[in-house]
């Protein structure tokens, strides 16, 4: 966890502020290394595949060493994904800590010193202090502040953007030179070229811009890769020279004592991975022998530095991921002056940075059928001869760039937002922590109603403020919508855990067709910077092995982190689960949604009543199930002057397993870039514009044409009840589900069924009248635990009916089911679910006798503590499954059943005081809540 004091702070973590952090770490120093990309060394691993020799420093013959000894070295040249995996070791190995995501915005110094440094990212801004400060940024962000003159300022000087084309047929003799400034390098693998031509500015959009012509060009002159397949591209162009220029060059701040810069402008080195790492060692070296600051001020203070002027749109979007691209597009073209800020160098977001590049149901319709019908067209130029499952990444990113430019869309990359400008109020640069831990209950009253005016943002110039009429939220985390101080639940009911992520990667099937590998890594917390780091780290580790081959390495690590789940932003209307299984519809009914009920769980007695219900009762995981999305959802409460586009739609934990598929993202984005469009003409707030305007627009561009909208998957309304004898499976199901809302009436209909022959109909049906005090539904639950019935049950996620029986046996609330629970407490066989299932249920029972039961087996020293996640089936060869240690789970869920049973306060904090240190931030979230109740 990030520490209060270091001694040395790195600003930049890219070659230069790498090796700085090596060298200064082996010289005893401690080292926090900052860096804004989710990658260190961005060089040979975001720009990709540079070359790399032996050379005259430490840190690179130690970095060359570690990848020749697992393959990552050939040709010359550095695998990108096996740096980045090594660099993330050797940090780790060395004793350095890292912080990624995170921009230095602004140098904390009096004329002789320097204090530390403020970071921005996407969950604020922070104080980082310390003895000695590095500035090893690109372009010079902290250096610029200290009235340094500056001789040239190249912001985007010129650069080579790479290409990467597998499956090249036949010899190639390389380096290859042709027109066009265009080199073909040979790659670390046989099959494989990197491809590298120049940009005219070192900026992303303009090098994809030109890839197109920059394909076919290769493709004709090259026979042996007329056919290759184009897998991937650096994220990022590479500068050919530094990016400003200093009258003086020095590493040596001329002034201020303690402050270095390590950067290719504060020094001759040649501007080669080589000469890079030797600037970082050498600025290492020289400020090991200062001792830096002894006393720090109190009053240092957040706050940006902001060099550029304020900026204005009638809109802005915030994240040009799956949402907000589509946003940008749809406000875009109704001549609404657009600005769209994205903080990774692509748009698309987790459907293409994030390498997940495949539709899983989803409703179809609007924008997004021209922009897959021109994927599919251009399609062919990435693939030659192969294929991709599902679309390519590398289209759809140029597609979507075209889409919005012709759109008239001013899109700005590489830029995060860490602050907002609102009403009431100045700077609110951290999130408010308004954590509201009920999933369902909607807060109120809200007195006020924050109008946001400006977002703060921070990017490669620096921090800008830009100014509009209506904002839209396409963050994925609801992070504008939080820093304007609109409520938000986050994770489950229970204990806030949100869905697993997962670290995607690019890979070759058997077939040799480009697929994005995806799994779950872990949990993690999307709000929180370090935790996002940690999951970083944690995610990029699981592809590495001893030894890379042909059959294990990975083309490249998605630059976006897999986050399925992360703030739900409380809106108007919070759809449930209940409304997409009854196939809902709303008066002001702007989209649909269609897909399963997709949480990633594993442990449904930690889920919700109807979520256990629905999938371990029902067996109903797969079902489809969709219904209208009223636009109440978009509208955040309490605040003005913005609207959500992304995952973060004011849901249930519940309904946001359904309700996150692309495609209905993609819906989404376009609903609220035509609303903003009505918002910033009619001169309305989007809270206040004519939804039937919205309407009519959207029946117009087919999002609500009548041909997507989804059957309900159980009707809401009355069933003509069955007699006992006539109910067949398909009946219980509707029945089963109706009953929980219905009442014991519809209920009772199921009584016969406990008696049938088949177990899991058995089981179905005492789940449901578990809540009504039925006693035969009561007996059968207890009998399956106690003779611990084996078969399981129905659909995906299935266990044991007893595993399944425990949580039902808990919300009867009936204290004859607390022996039969207390020997699953003491049962050596049983899994990690039935134990915590067993706690939850005795809470739930509130049986006071229990506690000298609960203490024992918290002194168990065989207690399973393992969570293995789940995989997917296409891994790679070796790769094994991610697993949580869930030792946690247990002792909490232990220590809040304790509490909710009357134990004191004081003996459960000792339970739970060890995990406020762990540092998986869900964990200590938890702990923090068991203590706070
Ligand atoms: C691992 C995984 C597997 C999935 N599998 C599938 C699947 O197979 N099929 C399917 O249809 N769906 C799948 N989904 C779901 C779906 O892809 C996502 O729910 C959906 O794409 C989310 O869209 P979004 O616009 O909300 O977020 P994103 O697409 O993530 O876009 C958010 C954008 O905002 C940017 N951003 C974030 N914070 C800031 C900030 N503060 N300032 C500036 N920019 C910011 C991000 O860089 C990003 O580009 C999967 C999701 C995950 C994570």
């Amino acid at each position: 966890m990030i520490e209060n004091i270091y001694d040395v702070v790195i600003a930049g973590g890219g070659l230069c502020g790498f090796a700085c952090a090596i060298k200064s770490a082996w010289n005893g120093k401690k080292v926090l290394l900052i860096e804004k990309r989710p990658a260190l060394s961005w060089e040979g691993t975001w720009a990709n595949q540079l070359n790399f020799n032996v050379g005259n420093s430490s840190v690179t013959n130690l970095i060359v060493d570690e990848l020749n000894k697992v393959g990552g070295l050939k040709n010359g040249r550095a695998d990108a994904p096996i740096l980045e995996m090594l660099m993330d070791k050797l940090a780790d190995k060395n004793g350095v800590s890292l912080l990624l995501y995170s921009y230095p915005v602004r140098l904390i110094f009096d004329d002789d010193l320097a204090y530390g440094i403020v970071i921005g990212n996407k969950s604020g801004e922070q104080i980082i202090k310390a003895k000695i400060v590095v500035d090893a940024t690109e372009e010079a962000l902290l250096w610029r502040q200290t009235n340094t003159k500056i001789r040239k300022d190249l912001s985007l000087p010129t650069g080579k953007q790479t290409i990467f084309f597998n499956h090249v047929e036949g010899d190639i003799k390389l380096p290859m030179k042709l027109d066009n400034d265009i080199t073909i390098y040979p790659s670390v693998w046989e099959g494989e070229v990197c491809v590298e031509y120049n940009v005219e500015k070192c900026d992303p959009l303009l090098a994809r811009r030109k890839m197109p012509e920059m394909i076919k060009l290769v493709r004709s002159e090259v026979p042996q890769l007329k056919d290759a397949l184009l897998t991937h591209a650096g994220n990022e162009p590479f500068p050919d020279t530094a990016m400003v220029e200093f009258e003086d060059k020095s590493i040596e701040h001329p002034r201020i004592k303690n402050f270095f810069g390590a950067g290719i402008w504060s020094s001759d080195a040649e501007n080669s991975p080589m000469g890079r790492l030797e600037i970082g060692e050498k600025v290492g070296q020289i400020l090991s022998k200062c001792d830096g600051v002894k006393d720090f001020p109190t009053d240092i203070m957040t706050g940006s530095y902001f060099r550029e002027p304020e900026k204005a749109s009638d809109a802005i979007v915030i994240g040009g991921g799956t949402g907000g691209a589509i946003s940008a597009i749809a406000s875009g073209r109704q001549g609404v002056k657009t600005t769209l800020i994205e903080a990774s160098p692509s748009l698309g977001g987790i459907g293409t940075g994030g390498a997940i590049h495949v539709y899983c149901a989803g409703t179809r319709g609007g924008i997004q059928d021209e922009m897959d019908n021109k994927i599919a067209e251009i399609s062919p130029l990435f693939l030659g001869k192969w294929k991709v499952v599902g679309f390519h990444p590398e289209a759809k990113k140029m597609i979507l760039q075209q889409m919005a430019e012709e759109a008239g869309v001013d899109i700005i990359l590489n830029t995060v937002i860490s602050g907002v400008i609102r009403e009431k109020g100045k700077y609110q640069t951290k999130s408010d922590e308004k954590v509201t831990t009920k999933a369902v209950a909607i807060p109120e009253p809200y007195e006020e109603i924050n109008r946001l005016l400006g977002v703060i943002a921070v990017g490669s110039n620096g921090v800008s403020i830009y100014r509009a009429k209506v904002f839209i939220d396409s963050t994925g985390d609801g992070d504008i919508a939080s820093m304007s101080g609109a409520p938000f639940v986050i994770g489950r009911e229970r204990d806030n855990l949100t869905h697993t992520f997962s670290q995607p990667a690019e890979g070759l099937n058997k077939d040799g067709n480009l697929y994005g590998l995806n799994f779950d890594a872990g949990y993690v917390d999307p709000t929180d910077v370090e935790d996002l780091t940690r999951g970083r780290r944690l995610g990029i580790n699981l592809y590495w092995h001893d030894k890379f081959t042909p059959e294990n390495r990975i083309l490249h690590i998605a630059p976006i982190i897999g986050i399925r789940q992360s703030r739900q932003i409380i809106g108007e209307y919070q759809l449930t689960l209940a409304d997409e299984i009854a196939g809902r519809r709303f008066e002001d009914g702007i989209s649909f949604m269609t897909t399963f009920y997709d949480n990633h769980g594993f442990d449904y007695e930690n889920e919700s009543d109807e979520a256990a219900l629905w999938v371990w009762a029902l067996g109903n995981f797969s079902r489809r199930i969709g219904c209208e999305i009223p636009y109440r959802c978009l509208i955040p409460k309490n605040v003005d002057g913005l609207i959500l586009a992304c995952r973060a739609i004011s849901l249930t934990f519940d309904a946001h397993a359904g309700m996150r598929m692309q495609n209905d993202i993609q819906r989404i984005g376009e609903v609220a870039g035509l609303s903003a469009s009505i918002a910033v003409k009619d001169g309305v707030p989007v809270r206040e514009i004519d939804i039937k305007k919205l309407q009519a627009m959207l029946k117009e561009s087919g999002i609500l044409d009548e041909k997507y909208r989804p059957a309900p998957a159980v009707e809401d309304r009355p069933l003509e009840l069955p007699t006992g004898a006539e109910i067949d499976e398909s009946k219980t199901e509707a029945l089963v589900w109706l009953s929980t809302y219905k009442g014991k009436e519809t209920a009772l209909a199921l009584k016969n069924l406990i008696s049938s022959e088949d177990p899991n109909m058995r089981f179905r049906a005492s789940a449901a009248l578990a809540r009504y005090g039925v006693e035969e539904a009561f007996q059968e639950l207890l009998r399956s635990v106690k003779n611990r019935v084996s078969e399981k049950t129905k659909g995906a996620k299935s266990v044991a009916i007893w595993e399944a029986s425990i949580p039902f046996l808990g919300i009867t609330g009936d204290k004859r089911a607390v022996p039969a629970l207390v020997e699953v407490l003491k049962d050596k066989n049983a899994t990690l679910d039935a134990l915590i299932g067993a706690l939850r249920a005795l809470e739930r029972i509130g049986d006071k006798s229990v506690i000298s039961d609960i203490k024992e087996f918290l002194k168990r020293d065989d207690l399973p503590t393992k969570r293995v996640l789940q995989s997917s089936s296409a891994l790679l060869k070796g790769m094994s499954p991610a697993v949580d240690d869930a030792k946690w789970q247990i002792e909490l869920a232990s220590a809040e059943t304790l509490l909710s049973l009357g134990v004191p306060i004081d003996e459960v904090r000792q339970i739970v005081e060890p995990h406020l240190k762990d540092n998986r931030a869900y964990v200590r979230r938890y702990a923090n809540k068991i203590l706070s109740m």
